[in-house]
């Protein structure tokens, strides 16, 4: 039964190589990129298109998207204003750095400021597969419950931004803000929160402004 691990282990491994050259690969080029990650309907897609507009005055943004099958959210990032690579990953459910690699082929790097990776919707193995993005976002949402932290602690402490979306939504399902963000707290303490709904522009501001603070401060550290 332990036959197994060290298979998985040589994955992970070749893995976080292939996350150190994509990262290398982006600071050469002054690209600060994020690693998106939620469970389904939590509104990746929508902060995306709510992100982009309003941040393509100062920065040059791409996007990728890593969905199981369809092409439908790269066709939101690209609506709304973004250079967008979409990446079908083929039923896996989660990105990983060799599908980062091929996308970061594919788009001109010295064109782009900002890069938002779009993970696929899914609490669990993301959190397992570096990327080679900068920071990793997590975005969860009031509908899903106040519970999430307390059964997806791997997820949760491996973010450095957490956007808890739908905000419009709190007077009507029944969310204890209060034991959320204990749960938070508990596995990742101190961590940067944004409240926010996609829908109402609530919230939105700080967001962005972080996103704009980290993107410029990145782009100084590798210039
Ligand atoms: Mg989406
Ligand atoms: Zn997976």
């Amino acid at each position: 039964m332990n036959q197994r691990i060290p298979v998985v282990e040589k994955i992970l491994n070749a893995n976080d190589r292939l996350a150190a050259e994509n990262r290398r690969l982006l600071d050469e080029h002054g690209v600060f990129a994020i690693n998106l990650m939620a469970s389904p309907g939590a509104g990746k897609t929508s902060l995306i298109e709510q992100t982009v507009p309003r941040l393509a005055a100062e920065l040059r943004l791409a996007v990728v998207d890593g969905d199981i099958a369809t092409s439908l959210d790269a066709d939101r990032a690209a609506a709304a204003g973004a250079i967008a690579v979409q990446i079908n990953t083929g039923g896996d459910c989660h990105l990983d750095a060799v599908m980062l690699q091929q996308a970061l082929a594919q788009l001109d790097l010295r064109a782009v400021d900002l890069l938002i990776v779009e993970n696929v919707g899914n609490l669990v193995c993301p959190a397992s597969f570096a990327l080679g993005t900068h920071l990793s976002v997590l975005v969860a949402s009031v509908p899903e419950g106040d519970d999430k932290p307390y059964k997806y602690p791997g997820m949760y402490r491996g973010v450095e931004a957490l956007v808890i979306n739908k905000i419009d939504l709190l007077p009507y399902v029944p969310f204890r803000m209060d034991y959320f963000r204990q749960g938070v707290e508990l596995l990742n303490p101190g961590l940067r929160t944004f409240p926010l709904s996609c829908r109402t522009g609530e919230g939105l501001e700080a967001w962005l402004d972080w996103l704009r603070g980290e993107t410029r401060r990145r782009q100084g550290e590798h210039r």
